[in-house]
């Protein structure tokens, strides 16, 4: 299983192009769905299929895609929930189409978790840990307008191993990712910026990397990156440059 995110510029609009690659940079790891959500305009555009990498290119090829700076990617190992294509990630939270999320890992609390959802009236689309997650971001955005503090307050309450990354329409040139017991890597582009579960995912196009230390979270842009730890902490990762070739 694997992650891949992704920021540049916005006539570079390759956004798409980029996750597909790393994810099939990441296939060696195995996985049984694959899904990817862009930012676009006031939503997040998603599609995601359960099965080899040519299912969702095939998906993808037979609808307009649209044109974007920001992507995230995942390749998909069950653990809770069967792999269907309902299953498989990006999972949105809200009922907006605005958020996008996807994660590596089992949020070990998410039965706790989702029934206080339920009770909130939230409505499930799948039947995975990570679309409590989902949901949480959500309502953590809508309530601090920034994706970074809501990823905070977030991962303050999920219990287990996660890299989870998270895209929304209102801030659209940033994704957010965090890290507990789960690989994560920034590659730094030039004036594109890269996040990878291994830096397979992104080193076609770089080989400065930074590795995040454990409860983490990082926030990149086109042309930055900032690290805090869970505690809200500033934090640092450690930069190295990648010694084999793509
Ligand atoms: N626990 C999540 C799920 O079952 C993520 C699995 C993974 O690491 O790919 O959907």
């Amino acid at each position: 299983c694997g992650i891949v995110g992704y920021v540049g510029p916005d006539a570079g609009a390759r956004s798409l192009d980029v996750v597909m690659e790393g994810l099939s940079r990441l296939e060696y790891r195995g996985y049984d769905s694959a899904g990817v959500a862009l930012v676009t305009g006031d939503t997040v555009f998603a599609q995601k299929r359960a099965g080899k990498l040519a299912n969702l290119r095939s998906a993808l090829e037979s609808e307009e895609v649209p044109v974007s700076a920001t992507a995230i990617g995942h390749t998909r190992w069950a653990t809770h929930g069967g792999p269907t294509d309902e299953n498989a990630h990006p999972h949105r939270g809200g009922q907006d189409g605005k958020i996008a999320v996807v994660h590596n890992g089992i949020v070990e609390n998410f039965h706790a978790l989702k029934g206080e959802l339920l009770e909130q009236g939230v409505s499930f689309t799948s039947e995975t840990d990570t679309e409590v997650a989902a949901h949480m971001l959500a309502a953590a955005f809508a309530e601090t307008g920034d994706l970074t503090e809501a990823m905070r307050l977030v991962v303050g309450r999920l219990e287990g191993a996660f890299t989870l990354l998270v895209v929304h329409a209102d801030q659209p040139d940033v994704v957010v990712a965090a890290r507990r017991n789960s690989p994560l890597v920034v590659g730094l582009g030039d004036g594109e910026n890269f996040l990878g579960s291994d830096v397979a995912a992104f080193i076609g196009h770089t080989k400065q990397a930074v590795e995040l230390e454990q409860d983490q979270i990082v926030t990149i842009t086109p042309d930055t990156y900032s690290v805090i730890n869970f505690d809200g902490t500033e934090g640092a990762g450690r930069p190295y440059e990648v010694t084999w070739d793509a």
